[in-house]
């Protein structure tokens, strides 16, 4: 395929309303329209750092979902693997800022262009060409596109390609806790690196504490495992290296998607390696620089309002690291 993007992202693609002063979601005065979605903005961050990125999901035929594609368009994503479905309108959430800026969610997702994404909406060439294949967990909850993404990481494994999983465990969109949990479990399986947050890692191993929870879930599954702590930085085991980074000290505004950002940092800092990256053995200290960059790209992603706007240049994370 012709300038096939290094890391191609699976998933949803939505617009957030931001509410425009923090507290609860129903009092907000008024609202700002952002796109967001995590595997698209995932998509955008990597292409902020200068990585060649795609995104594959569907809008609605509507202007929401025109304007999602416009933006991933004017950040430099790669659209080709971008369906306008016939049916079903762009989803939505509606987000405040609570206390220590931790956003609030209240999603519109009913039968929405998401839920008709099925296997023939892959664009297989896509998949095929990526050196990374990035996917959450949203799709598995809906059988049309459950079947698509399970359709996209069988073409990517078979072509060879590094399988990157934030399960981003959205509870009030599953059916039930024991449905959810089923489905990160089934979108870790096989995944070469997966990014967590503290409670993703609770709720998938139920162990009490950091060090143990990413034992169990490492002997499990041999996969690259990086938890995110917020402010404090993250924590990882990959393959017999364990140890954990900072974060750095900025002044957050708004920390939607600063795990996106992160993902994206850590992302972009493989899709810079040479030659098969499943087959990777870095040492520790390429690990810790690694993850280090990802919570540099993570803080920056929280100093603005918004998770796209925020997204850093390379330039910027090169003077936050140092
Ligand atoms: P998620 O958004 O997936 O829950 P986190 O909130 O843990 O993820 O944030 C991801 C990463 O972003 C953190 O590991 C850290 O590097 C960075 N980050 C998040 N919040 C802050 C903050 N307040 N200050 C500095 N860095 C932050």
């Amino acid at each position: 395929m012709r300038n096939a993007p290094d890391i191609v992202c699976f998933g949803e693609l939505l617009v957030d309303f931001v509410a425009t002063a923090p507290g609860a979601l129903g009092d907000a005065p008024a609202f700002v329209r952002a796109p967001g979605g995590a595997p698209a903005n995932v998509a955008v961050a990597a292409a902020r750092l200068g990585c060649r990125s795609g995104f594959i999901g569907a809008v609605g035929d509507d202007p929401f979902g025109r304007f999602l594609v416009e933006t991933l368009r004017d950040n430099g994503v790669d659209v080709r693997g971008v369906r306008v479905s016939p049916r079903g309108a762009t989803p939505l959430a509606f987000v405040s800022l609570g206390e220590g800026a931790t956003p609030d969610f209240l999603f519109y997702w009913d039968g929405t262009a998401d839920h008709h994404v099925r296997p023939g909406y892959v664009t297989a060439a896509l998949v095929r060409a990526a050196r990374i294949f990035h996917y959450g967990t949203i799709s598995l909850i809906h059988p049309a596109p459950r079947a698509a993404l399970r359709r996209a990481l069988a073409v990517a494994r078979d072509a060879g390609a590094y399988l990157s999983c934030d399960p981003n465990l959205r509870l009030k969109l599953w059916p039930s806790a024991k449905a959810a949990r089923r489905g990160l479990l089934e979108a870790i399986r096989g995944a070469h690196l997966v990014k967590m947050n503290e409670e993703e890692l609770r709720f998938l191993t139920g162990a009490r504490g950091i060090a143990r929870g990413l034992r169990a879930l490492g002997d499990a599954t041999g996969a690259a495992l990086v938890v995110t702590s917020g402010p404090r930085g993250a924590v990882y085991r990959w393959g017999k290296i364990e140890g954990e980074a900072a974060g750095f000290p900025v002044r957050a505004v708004d920390t939607t998607g600063a795990g996106d950002g992160f993902v994206a940092g850590l992302l972009s800092q493989l899709a810079a390696c040479a030659g098969d990256l499943r087959a990777l053995t870095p040492d520790a200290a390429t690990v810790a620089r690694w993850v280090r960059y990802a919570n540099a790209v993570g803080a920056l992603a929280t100093t603005r309002r918004g998770a796209i706007p925020s997204f850093p240049t390379a330039a910027r994370v090169a003077r936050l690291v140092g």
